[in-house]
Order: structure tokens, then C-alpha cells, then sequence
């Protein structure tokens, strides 16, 4: 298990005070491609709920009472 410890804005100002310039900049650098990488996982999750939403169901009848969709294996009543 991972701690966080919160630290207020004005102890992050006093820390990243003493850090080195160079060291500031990798810190920077690392953090924006955290972001994107975080980003294109978001990306990839919204264009597979797209991929996956609009169903033209095509149902085939299960039973006597119930059709299910070759698609996407949603169970309706006939005559729905
Ligand atoms: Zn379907």
C-alpha cells in the first residue's frame, strides 16, 4: 500500500525551492508524460464505449417467450 502524504501549497513552493534547476525540469517532463499517457488510456476507453454502444441488434428466437441478439447476446421478450 502506497501512503500519500498531503502537502499544502506553500511546503510543495518550499520544497521544490530547494531542488535543483536541471532536476526541476526532469520532474517537469516525467509529469507531462504521466498526463499523456493518462490521457491516451482515456482516449483508448471513450473510442472502445463508442465501439461498442450502438448495437443493430439482430435477435433470433431463443424459446418460446425469449430472442437474444447474435450481436451482442441481449435477451428480449418476443414480440418486442
Ligand atoms: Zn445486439
Amino acid at each position: 500500500m502506497i501512503q500519500v502524504i498531503e502537502m499544502t501549497h506553500s511546503e510543495k513552493v518550499e520544497m521544490y525551492q530547494m531542488v535543483e534547476k536541471s532536476r526541476l525540469i526532469e520532474m517537469l517532463i516525467e509529469a507531462n508524460n504521466v498526463i499523456n499517457r493518462l490521457t491516451e488510456v482515456k482516449n483508448l476507453r471513450i473510442a472502445d464505449v463508442s465501439g461498442s454502444l450502438p448495437c443493430h441488434h439482430n435477435y433470433i428466437q431463443k424459446d418460446t417467450y425469449w430472442k437474444s441478439c447474435t450481436h451482442c447476446g441481449m435477451i428480449t421478450p418476443l414480440g418486442q
